[in-house]
């Protein structure tokens, strides 16, 4: 079922066009002549299949899978796969182009690609999802490869289902490929620190965001939209740093206690997807909860949840996004001018794959990290990528968007130019 607010989301501005708009403002900014924006506008490859799922009940179920390939010019394409009944081909092209942004932006040697299978994980089985998920990639296979395309995980996709997709390409491969897919369990090549790493990543932002605004962690009140992957580890970190996390949510509703939640509990108690409301009576809706008064604002579920119809009651001094594509363009421009500090997606969100390239890096040479390394390591990345955007933005005047997009981008549009492309 498509709840209310996942319905709300496919309405609005196409999100692969409100992309393109920053591109091509950022490739104007640098200097690059309107073939480079031609170039990098759309993927160059985009996969569609059909998938024929045996369902538990014997019937024969057909999906529609994507697979986008946004540039490879700088490396292999990199970037998750989600499992969601509103992903549409848009959708996943727009999310590849920002996850070469993100690859730009912490210098990793990739390009962006995405993929998306429209399905309800929701109201399938563990073996339907399994079936589903080894019939993705036998269809993709010839398209994908640890030097051609690695994917990750996304929303509602897990540890559990990189490992059969990992199981099902080695066997395709006839070898075993752990480089294939990031995001894997452990115990087949994953690395420490994966499953963290979005919301480690999101963490170091706010911290240095708040540095920037002079916002004492400590007591600080942070509203988190989405209690997935990200939300939920993002505010098991702000509570363990002594903020007071006041208002969770998930796709159904959110939770509001003044006094901060009790986000240990929550955690034991939220679902493989992060549904956790539904255990509350007294809930208040996405929409009220983004508009609650607080330092600290993370939306860290869907795409188009800050517009312009509720740009102006936003009442938090940092804005930091931890999902793909929360905040439009038209409504970026209203937070800037109102003095609140926005940290992008593109730069936010971009621990999740810094760690996979850790993964990918350690599955490659056969060699392992401890945890203290790979978050040592992340740190360093993350910080001096803050550094670079914040100080992009305040020396070109622009706002944290347009310098996230100038400074992931130049390192493809450069490559692009050496390989003699444009
Ligand atoms: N799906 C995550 C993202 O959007 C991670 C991608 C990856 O690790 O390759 O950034």
């Amino acid at each position: 079922m498509i709840t209310d607010q996942e319905k709300g989301h496919q309405k609005r501005k196409n999100i692969l066009e409100s992309t393109q708009e920053v591109i091509h403002e950022a490739l104007d900014k640098l200097g690059y002549p309107d073939e480079m924006y031609e170039l990098l506008k759309e993927p160059l490859r985009m996969l569609t299949v059909r998938i024929p799922v045996r369902m538990d009940d014997g019937s024969t179920k057909i999906f529609t899978g994507y697979r986008a390939q946004h540039n490879d010019a700088v490396g292999p394409t990199k970037g998750g796969i989600r499992f969601h009944p509103s992903v549409t081909e848009v959708e996943v092209k727009a999310l590849s182009v920002w996850m070469s942004l993100k690859a730009g932006i912490v210098d990793l040697p990739y390009g962006g690609g995405k993929g998306g299978i429209v399905c309800d994980p929701r109201e399938m089985s563990f073996r339907e999802i399994e079936r589903l998920s080894r019939g993705y990639v036998r269809a993709i296979s010839q398209f994908v490869g640890p030097t051609k395309d690695i994917p990750a995980p996304d929303v509602f996709t897990n540890s559990q289902i990189m490992a059969w997709m990992m199981d099902e390409y080695s066997r395709i491969d006839e070898f075993n490929s752990p480089g294939f897919i990031t995001g894997k369990p452990l115990v087949l090549g994953g690395s420490h620190g994966r499953e963290t790493a979005t919301a480690k990543g999101v963490a170091i932002m706010i911290r240095e965001a708040a540095l920037r605004r002079g916002i004492e962690l400590k007591g600080a009140r942070v509203v988190v939209q989405g209690f997935g992957n990200a939300g939920s580890f993002l505010s098991k970190f702000m509570y363990d740093a002594g903020a007071k996390v006041i208002a969770v949510s998930d796709a159904y509703g959110a939770i509001h206690d003044e006094n901060g939640l009790d986000i240990p509990y929550l955690l034991d108690r939220r679902d493989s997807f992060g549904t956790i409301t539904t255990l509350f009576k007294n809930t208040i809706s996405n929409q009220d909860m983004l508009e609650l008064d607080c330092d600290i604002l993370v939306p860290a579920a869907i795409e188009n949840q800050i517009t312009e119809e509720n740009a102006d009651a936003i009442k938090a001094s940092i804005v930091v996004e931890a999902a793909n594509g929360p905040t439009t363009n038209e409504a970026t421009k209203i937070l800037t001018e109102r003095g609140i500090l926005l940290v992008p997606d593109v730069l936010a969100s971009s621990g999740g794959v810094t760690v996979s390239y850790f993964e990918w890096v350690q599955n490659n040479q056969g060699y392992y990290w401890t945890e203290e390394e790979v978050e040592e390591k992340l740190e360093k990345v993350l910080v001096h990528s803050f550094n670079t955007v914040y100080n992009t933005s305040s020396a070109r005047k622009v706002d944290m968007r347009l310098a996230a997009y100038m400074v992931g981008v130049r390192k493809m549009a450069e490559a692009s130019r050496f390989r003699g492309w444009v």
